[in-house]
C-alpha cells in the first residue's frame, strides 16, 4: 500500500519562492567587484530571477543547456542560481583562479552555452573566447556605464538584459531528479571532473545542513558564506539560507582579514564559512589589531583539517564556536559537521579538544563506513583507520559524460580520504590517502603532525609532507612558515613534538620557508609541496 501524501517535486526554485515570499523584507548585501555594497531584499532576488529566467528564454537557452559563471559572491550570481536551474538549464559554476587553459577545457567539456563573468576578469575572458568556440554569449555582471572595454564578441551588459523583461513568469515544476547545476573537482589527478546535482539533491542538502547540529541556520542569522559560490555552490549556502530566512552577506572578491572583519561588524554577521587559509588571515589581523567579533558566533571551518589551535583560539579570544565540517564536491559537500553530544558538556577542556579535532558526525542522510585494503568494514572504535566510503541522497553516483568510469564501489563513494570514526559516530580523517607518509611500511598522518606544529607560538602555517628515504621509503617532512617576530629553530620544532606522537612520528627535519602553495580553493596544495622539494634529501 502506498502513502497517501502528495507528491510535490523538491524544485530549487521553491526555496527562493519560499524566501520571497516569507522573508520578503530580509536582506542580501553584496560587497561589489566594482567597488561599493549593494543591498535589497530576498522579494527583490526573487522577482529580478524572474526577469533573468525571461532573459535566459530570450537568448534561446534550452532546458539542459549549461550556462557558465566566473564571478565571485554577489546578488547577481545568486540570482544565476536560481534563474538557471529554475527554467530547468544547468547552472555551472567555474572557478576563476584556475589557470585560463584548465578554465576552457572545463566549459568546452561542459558545452558552456553562454557564461556570465564579473567584469574584473576581462582580460581571462578576452583570452578565453577563441579557445571556447562554443559559446555563444558573454554576459558581463554590470551596468551599462561598467562595462569592460575588451573587445569579446557577442558581449552582452546584465542589467540591460534585465531591464528589458518583466517578472512575469512561473517557475515551471518538472521531475526533481533533473540536473540543476554543475561543479568541476579540483582535478589533482587527471582532468577535472563534473559533478552534476539535481533539484532533489540540492533540496535535501539545504534541509540536511541548516538543522542545528549541521549548520544550525535560522531566520535569526545573518550567514557570510566566505567559501566562494564556485566551490560547491558555496557549501550550499545560498540554498540554506533561502530556506531558513537568514539573512545573506556577500563579500565579493576581498576576502582578507581587514575585508571580512569590517563587513562582519557592518552587517551584523551571525555565522560565516571558509576554509582554514580564509580564518587564519583573519586571526592574524584581529590580533594584530587587538580587536574584537561583536555579533560572530559561529565559524564553520572545512575544505581542510582545522587545527585545534585555531579552534581554541576563536573560542577562547574572541567567543566563537568553531563548526569543524569535512565534505567534499561530489557530496554537495556537506558530510559531517562536529558538534558536542550532551554527555560532552561535563568534560575538561583538554577532553573537549580530543572530540572537537575531529572531523564531526555525518548529517542524516549521510551514511559513512571505512574499509580495509580488501573492502572489509572496519569496527567504529575510533582506533581502526581505513579508506572512508560513503553514500546518501546528495552523493555522486557517477561523473558527468561518464568520466573516470564507474564512479561506486559496492553502490558507495570511495572518498580517497583516510579516517577513524568512534563508537559515537565521530569521524577523523587521518589524511587524503595521497598524503599518508608511509615509513617503512607503517601510515603516519600528515594531518596530526600539522596539528601540532601549528599550535607552536612561532609557527603560522605548516605542512607535513613524506619525502624520500633510502631506509624507510618516506620519512615525515615539517615545512614551516614562522610568525612575524618570532624566533624557532630546526631543533626546537623537533623537541616540541615529544610526548605528543609515537617518536617514530615525529619529523626527521624542518625546512623555513616564506610561503606554502595553495591550490585554487585556497588549500595547501601538498602536490606542488611535494613539486617544490622533490630534490630534498634528508641530512
Ligand atoms: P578539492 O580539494 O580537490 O578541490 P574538494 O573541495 O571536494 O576538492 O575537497 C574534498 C577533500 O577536502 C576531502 O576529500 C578531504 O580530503 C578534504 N577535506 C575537506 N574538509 C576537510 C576537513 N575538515 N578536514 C580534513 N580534510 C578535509
Amino acid at each position: 500500500m502506498q502513502g497517501l501524501m502528495m507528491n510535490r517535486p523538491l524544485m530549487i526554485s521553491g526555496l527562493l519562492r519560499h524566501a520571497g515570499q516569507n522573508h520578503a523584507d530580509t536582506e542580501i548585501v553584496s560587497r561589489l567587484a566594482v567597488g561599493g555594497t549593494h543591498r535589497y531584499t530576498y522579494n527583490d532576488a526573487h522577482r529580478r530571477s524572474r526577469q533573468l529566467a525571461r532573459v535566459l528564454l530570450s537568448l534561446g537557452v534550452k532546458a539542459e543547456d549549461r550556462i557558465g559563471t566566473l564571478a565571485w559572491n554577489s546578488h547577481r550570481h545568486f540570482e544565476i542560481y536560481y534563474a538557471v536551474s529554475g527554467m530547468a538549464a544547468i547552472c555551472h559554476t567555474i572557478n576563476p583562479r584556475l589557470f585560463p587553459e584548465q578554465i576552457a577545457y572545463i566549459a568546452n567539456h561542459a558545452d558552456d552555452r553562454f557564461i556570465f563573468f564579473d567584469v574584473n576578469f576581462a582580460n581571462l575572458i578576452e583570452a578565453l573566447v577563441p579557445h571556447c568556440p562554443g559559446v555563444k554569449g558573454w554576459i558581463a555582471l554590470c551596468k551599462r556605464e561598467e562595462m569592460p572595454a575588451n573587445p569579446i564578441p557577442n558581449l552582452h551588459c546584465y542589467e540591460d538584459l534585465l531591464a528589458a523583461q518583466s517578472d512575469d513568469y512561473e517557475w515551471p515544476e518538472f521531475d526533481e531528479n533533473t540536473a540543476s547545476s554543475l561543479c568541476y573537482t579540483s582535478g589533482t589527478t587527471g582532468n577535472p571532473k563534473g559533478v552534476l546535482y539535481s533539484h532533489r539533491s540540492t533540496v535535501l542538502h539545504a534541509y540536511g545542513s541548516a538543522i542545528p547540529d549541521g549548520l544550525g541556520a535560522s531566520a535569526r542569522d545573518c550567514i557570510l558564506p566566505v567559501v566562494p559560490m564556485f566551490h560547491v555552490n558555496a557549501w550550499g549556502l545560498p540554498y540554506a539560507c533561502a530556506l531558513t530566512g537568514a539573512k545573506l552577506v556577500m563579500p565579493g572578491p576581498h576576502l582578507d582579514g581587514a575585508s571580512l572583519y569590517s563587513l562582519f561588524e557592518e552587517e551584523g554577521v551571525t555565522m560565516s564559512a571558509g576554509v582554514p587559509t580564509i580564518w587564519l588571515g583573519l586571526l592574524q589581523y584581529l590580533q594584530a589589531n587587538k580587536l574584537k567579533l561583536s555579533t560572530v558566533k559561529r565559524l564553520v571551518i572545512g575544505g581542510s583539517a582545522a587545527p585545534p589551535a585555531m579552534i581554541r583560539n576563536f573560542d577562547e579570544q574572541f567567543g566563537v564556536t568553531v563548526l569543524h565540517a569535512w565534505g567534499m564536491t561530489e557530496m554537495s559537500p556537506l558530510g559531517t559537521v562536529n558538534t558536542y553530544k550532551q554527555k560532552h558538556l561535563a568534560l575538561s577542556a583538554e577532553e573537549r579538544d580530543r572530540i572537537r579535532v575531529k572531523q564531526g558526525r555525518s548529517i542524516f542522510g549521510v551514511e559513512m563506513k571505512i574499509v580495509d585494503g580488501d573492502g572489509n568494514a572496519l569496527p567504529h572504535d575510533g582506533k581502526a583507520f581505513g579508506d572512508l566510503m560513503v553514500r546518501g541522497p546528495w552523493i555522486t553516483s557517477g561523473y558527468f559524460k561518464s568520466e573516470g568510469g564507474d564512479a561506486l564501489v559496492d553502490g558507495w563513494f570511495p572518498t580517497g580520504d583516510v579516517a577513524t570514526i568512534d563508537a559515537d559516530g565521530y569521524m577523523q580523517i587521518t589524511d587524503r590517502s595521497k598524503d599518508v607518509i608511509k615509513s617503512g611500511g607503517e601510515w603516519i598522518s600528515s594531518i596530526d603532525l600539522e596539528n601540532i606544529a601549528v599550535a607552536h607560538p612561532a609557527v603560522t602555517e605548516a605542512a607535513v609532507i613524506g619525502a624520500a628515504h633510502p631506509k624507510w621509503d618516506e620519512r615525515p617532512l615539517l615545512v614551516v612558515i614562522k610568525k612575524a617576530g618570532h624566533e624557532v629553530t630546526r631543533d626546537e620544532l623537533i623537541a616540541f613534538y615529544e610526548g605528543k606522537v609515537a617518536k617514530w612520528w615525529i619529523p626527521d627535519d624542518v625546512i623555513f620557508v616564506d610561503d606554502l602553495p595553495h591550490t585554487a580553493t585556497g588549500k595547501l596544495s601538498k602536490l606542488q609541496l611535494r613539486e617544490r622539494l622533490r630534490d630534498y634529501r634528508f641530512p
